[in-house]
C-alpha cells in the first residue's frame, strides 16, 4: 500500500506562513489585495472562486471579485484589466479560464502586469519559469507539485521525472521548474510512443492530461512517486484523476489522491504568491 501524500497539510502549512506574511505586512500598512476577474457564469470557477475567497479571508488577503457579463465585449474586458494593473492598492490578479471564445484570451492573459500575475498566465511569467528569472509568477498547479514533492521529503535532484501533459498551464512549467531543481525530466503527450514503458522508467510521474483513470498498473512499477494533477469527472459522474487510483495505489510507494490531493495545494500556492506580489512592493 502505498503512502498518500494528502494536500491538506501542505496547504496548512503554506496558509499559517502566508497569515504570518501578511501580519508583517500589514505592521508596514500594506494590505494584500487580489483581483479576481470572472466573466461569465462557470460551474467549475464558481467552486474555485469560492475556495480562493474563503481561505483568502483566513490568512487576511481581501479580494475584490469583478464579475462581467459573459458576452462582455474584448475593449471592456481589456479597460479592467488595465484598470486592476494601474491600481497600486491591488497587488495581484486572477482571472479565470478558459474566456468565452468571442474573447482573445492569450491577449488578455498578456495584458496582465507581470508584477500581479500571480497565476503565471502572461508570456513574461512563464519566460521567467522557463528562463529561471524572477519575473511573474509561476503557474500556481506546476508549483504545487514541487511544493507537495518538498513537503513530503521527496528529492528531486538526480531523479528521473515523467511528466505526463504538456499544456503551459501545468506540464511545460512543472517540468521546468523540477529541471530547475536538477531532475533529469522526460515531457511526455498525446503522441508518445510506448507510454507506459517511459512511465515505468521513472521515480517520480507527474499526469496532467485531463483523462479520468487512464493509467492502470500497467504504467507504473514498486517505489515510485506518483503526483496526479488531472481533476476529472467519470462517466458516472464521479470525481476523479488521470491515475487509476485502486489499481495503482498498491503498487507505487507514495501517490496523491483525487480530490485532496494537489488542487488543495494550488489555491495555498495562489495566496502566498499574492502575498509575495505585496511583498516585492515595498
Ligand atoms: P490540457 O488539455 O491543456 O493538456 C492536456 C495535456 O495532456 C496535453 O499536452 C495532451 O497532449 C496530453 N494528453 C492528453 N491525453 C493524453 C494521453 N492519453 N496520453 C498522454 N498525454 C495526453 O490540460 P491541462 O494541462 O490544463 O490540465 C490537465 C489536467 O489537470 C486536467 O484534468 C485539469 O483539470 C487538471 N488541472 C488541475 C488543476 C488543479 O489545481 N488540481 C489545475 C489545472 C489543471 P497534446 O499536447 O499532444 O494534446
Amino acid at each position: 500500500m502505498a503512502e498518500q501524500m494528502l494536500g491538506r497539510p501542505v496547504a496548512e502549512a503554506l496558509y499559517a506562513e502566508v497569515a504570518k506574511r501578511v501580519g508583517a505586512l500589514r505592521e508596514e500598512h500594506v494590505h494584500p489585495r487580489l483581483a479576481l476577474v470572472r466573466v461569465g457564469e462557470d460551474q467549475a470557477n464558481g467552486s474555485y472562486e469560492r475556495t480562493v475567497l474563503k481561505r483568502a479571508d483566513e490568512v487576511g488577503i481581501a479580494v475584490e471579485v469583478r464579475a462581467l457579463a459573459a458576452d462582455v465585449n474584448k475593449l471592456a474586458l481589456y479597460a479592467d484589466i488595465e484598470g486592476i494593473n494601474a491600481d497600486a492598492r491591488t497587488h495581484a490578479c486572477l482571472m479565470f479560464r478558459p474566456l468565452p471564445h468571442t474573447l482573445d484570451e492569450m491577449t488578455a492573459c498578456n495584458m496582465i502586469a507581470s508584477e500581479k500575475d500571480v497565476d503565471g498566465v502572461g508570456a513574461a511569467s512563464l519566460a521567467g519559469v522557463f528562463m529561471g528569472l524572477p519575473e511573474g509568477f509561476a503557474p500556481c498547479t506546476a508549483e504545487a507539485c514541487v511544493r507537495m514533492l518538498d513537503f513530503y521529503g521527496v528529492e528531486l535532484a538526480g531523479k528521473h521525472v515523467v511528466v505526463v501533459g504538456r499544456s503551459l498551464v501545468v506540464g511545460k512549467p512543472a517540468a521546468m521548474l523540477m529541471l530547475a531543481r536538477d531532475a533529469t525530466v522526460t515531457l511526455c503527450h498525446s503522441g508518445t510512443t510506448g507510454l507506459p514503458e517511459i512511465m515505468r522508467a521513472a521515480d517520480i510521474v507527474v499526469c496532467a492530461t485531463g483523462n479520468a483513470r487512464t493509467f492502470g498498473a500497467e504504467c507504473f512499477c514498486a517505489g515510485q512517486v506518483v503526483l496526479d494533477v488531472g481533476t476529472n469527472i467519470d462517466a458516472d459522474g464521479v470525481f476523479c484523476g488521470d491515475v487509476d487510483f485502486a489499481a495503482v495505489e498498491p503498487v507505487v510507494e507514495r501517490i496523491t489522491p483525487v480530490p485532496g490531493g494537489i488542487g488543495a495545494v494550488t489555491t495555498a500556492v495562489l495566496l502566498q504568491h499574492v502575498v509575495e506580489a505585496a511583498e516585492r512592493t515595498r
